[in-house]
C-alpha cells in the first residue's frame, strides 16, 4: 500500500505529524493508500520553503517562468495515460473522461497561463495638466494558498496553481484528501520541468487540519479556494481578521431551461451530458431542468429513455458512462436526497438505487436519477446534491422560468435552449449566474472569466482575471 508524502522544497517529505489518513478506491470501496494528515508544523515547513523561494522566483524573467510552465504542460501530456489511470482510480470517474477531459485540461491550464503571462499588461495614465504620469505595477503577492476539491482533482488544482506561479508567486497547495493522487504525481513533473525548489509545495490532509492551517498561516497572503459553500464561508471568516485576499469558487444548483423552439436533438444529447457527466459531480452540471409546456411530455419520455440506457460500471471499462461516486459518505448523502424527494411528493421517473457492479459490489455506484418535482421550492430543487440526480419541472412563460431559475441561493451557471435571439438577450441579462450558456454546455474558453454570484462565490478565475487575483496592483505617480 502506497504512503504518499508531502512535496516540500522540491522533495517528497514525510509529515512531521506522522498522522495518516486512508485513501479509498471508489470503484471497489477498498483502501489502497494513505496520505499524511499534515499538521500546522508541516504547513509551516511548506510556507518557509515558499517564502525562501519567493525572492528568486518573483524576479525570474517572464520568459523563463513561461518556459517552465509550458514544459510542465508538455510533461503532463506525455504522462497522460499514467495520470488518467491515477485520477480514475482515485476519484471513480470513467477513465475515458480522465483521458479526454481532466488530464488534457490540466495540461491546458499550464499551457494557457504559461502563454497568458507573456501578454499580461498593466495600465498607464497621463495626468494631463499636472505634468504627471501614472502607471500600475502588477506585483506578485508572495506566498499564496490554493485549496481544491475532489470532483475534478488535477483540473481544478492546476487551474489555481498555474496562474499563481505564472504571476511570480510561490504556492502552498492542498488537494482534496479524497483525491490526492494526481497532485502527488505532479511534484515529480515540476522537478523534471525545472521548477525551482520551494516554488510549489503540496501538503496533504484533512480540511479541518491541513486546510485550516493554510488559511491561518500569517505568511499566506491570498487564498484561492474551490469547494463547498459552507467551507467557503468558514474560510472567509477565518481569513477576514488577517485581511487575506480571497477567491472563492463555491457550490451551484444550475438551471437548464429548455424552450420549445430549441434544436431538440442537440438539446437532448447535451442535457444528458450536463446532467450526468462525472456522475453529476461537476459544479456546472445542470441539476434543475425546466421544460416549456408544449414539449414537456415529449422531453420527459425521450430523456428518461436515454437515461435508462446509460451504462453504470467500473471506471476502467471503456463502455462505462457513469462510474462510481467519490466516497461512501457522499453516496449516502446523495441517496438521502432520493428519500427526501419521495417525502416531498416527487415522482421518481428513473434511478434512485444503488448499483451492484459485478466483482465490485462494495463500490459506490448509483443509478442516474430523474425526479419530477411538484414545486420548485422543494429541497431537492433548492439544495446542492452534487451527484447523478436531476429534477424536472414544466413551465409556461419565460417569466416563470426566469423566476424559478433565480429562486435559489446559488448563482454559478445557467443553460438556455432556444433559437429566439431576443429572448436569449433578455434572459442572459436577467439570469443570476456568473456563466450563461446558450444552446451548449461547458464549452470553456480559458480566456473568459469564471465564477459565481450569490452563494456560488466571490471573485473570478480564468484569463487575466486570475492573473489580476494573483498580483497586487500598485500605482506609481511620477511628476515630471
Ligand atoms: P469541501 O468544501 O468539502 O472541500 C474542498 C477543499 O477544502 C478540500 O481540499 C478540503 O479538504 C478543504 N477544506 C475543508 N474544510 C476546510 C477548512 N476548514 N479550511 C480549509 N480548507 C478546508 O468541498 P468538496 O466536497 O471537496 O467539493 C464539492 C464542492 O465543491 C461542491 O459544493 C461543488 O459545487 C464545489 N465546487 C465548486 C466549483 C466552482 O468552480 N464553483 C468547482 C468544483 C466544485
Amino acid at each position: 500500500m502506497q504512503q504518499l508524502k508531502n512535496f516540500i522544497n522540491g522533495q517528497y517529505t514525510l509529515p512531521v505529524s506522522n498522522n495518516w489518513i486512508d485513501n479509498y478506491c471508489p470503484a471497489n470501496g477498498e483502501v489502497y493508500g494513505q496520505i499524511p494528515n499534515s499538521s500546522k508544523d508541516d504547513v509551516a515547513q511548506a510556507c518557509r520553503a515558499a517564502k525562501n523561494a519567493f525572492a528568486n522566483w518573483s524576479q525570474t524573467t517572464i520568459e523563463k517562468r513561461s518556459r517552465i510552465l509550458l514544459k510542465i504542460s508538455e510533461l503532463l501530456e506525455k504522462n497522460l495515460q499514467r495520470f488518467a489511470e491515477a485520477e480514475s482510480t482515485d476519484n471513480g470517474k470513467p477513465i475515458s473522461l480522465a483521458k479526454t477531459v481532466d488530464i488534457p485540461r490540466a495540461a491546458s491550464n499550464f499551457r494557457f497561463f504559461g502563454n497568458a503571462i507573456t501578454q499580461f499588461a498593466s495600465e498607464s495614465h497621463e495626468s494631463v495638466g499636472f505634468n504627471a504620469i501614472n502607471y500600475t505595477l502588477r506585483q506578485p503577492i508572495g506566498v499564496v494558498g490554493c485549496i481544491s476539491p475532489w470532483n475534478l482533482p488535477l483540473y481544478l488544482f492546476t487551474w489555481k496553481i498555474a496562474p499563481a506561479l505564472a504571476a511570480g508567486n510561490c504556492v502552498v497547495a492542498k488537494p482534496s484528501e479524497v483525491t490526492p493522487m494526481t497532485a502527488y504525481l505532479l511534484g515529480e513533473l515540476c522537478n523534471e520541468a525545472g521548477l525551482p525548489k520551494g516554488v510549489l509545495n503540496i501538503v496533504h490532509g484533512l480540511g479541518s487540519t491541513t486546510g485550516q492551517a493554510i488559511v491561518e498561516h500569517p505568511d499566506i497572503k491570498a487564498i484561492s479556494f474551490t469547494g463547498g459553500t459552507a467551507t467557503g464561508a468558514h474560510i472567509a471568516r477565518v481569513a477576514a481578521p488577517m485581511f487575506k485576499k480571497l477567491s472563492l469558487e463555491l457550490g451551484g444548483k444550475n438551471p437548464n431551461i429548455i424552450f420549445a423552439d430549441c434544436d431538440y436533438d442537440d438539446m437532448l444529447e447535451t442535457t444528458l451530458r450536463s446532467s450526468f457527466a462525472n456522475q453529476g459531480q461537476i459544479c456546472l452540471c445542470g441539476s434543475r431542468i425546466f421544460v416549456e409546456q408544449p414539449i414537456y411530455n415529449q422531453f420527459k419520455t425521450d430523456f428518461v429513455a436515454r437515461v435508462k440506457k446509460l451504462n453504470v460500471g467500473h471506471p476502467a471499462e471503456a463502455t462505462t458512462d457513469i462510474g462510481a461516486l467519490v466516497s461512501k459518505p457522499h453516496l449516502e448523502k446523495v441517496m438521502q436526497y432520493v428519500t427526501i424527494a419521495k417525502e416531498e411528493g416527487g415522482t421518481l421517473l428513473c434511478g434512485g438505487n444503488k448499483v451492484l457492479v459485478k466483482g465490485f459490489e462494495n463500490g459506490y455506484y448509483l443509478e442516474p436519477t430523474v425526479i419530477e418535482v411538484p414545486t420548485d421550492e422543494c429541497r431537492v430543487n433548492q439544495e446542492e446534491i452534487f451527484g447523478p440526480v436531476v429534477t424536472l419541472m414544466p413551465f409556461t412563460t419565460e417569466n416563470e422560468a426566469l423566476t424559478m431559475a433565480n429562486k435559489v441561493k446559488y448563482g454559478l451557471s445557467a443553460t438556455l435552449w432556444t433559437n429566439n435571439l431576443k429572448r436569449t438577450m433578455r434572459m442572459s441579462q436577467q439570469i443570476q449566474a456568473g456563466i450563461v450558456w446558450i444552446n451548449t454546455w461547458m464549452l470553456r474558453d480559458l480566456r473568459t472569466p469564471f465564477g459565481g454570484v450569490k452563494s456560488s462565490g466571490v471573485g473570478r478565475e480564468g484569463g487575466f482575471e486570475a492573473l489580476r487575483f494573483f498580483t497586487e496592483a500598485k500605482n506609481v505617480c511620477i511628476k515630471y
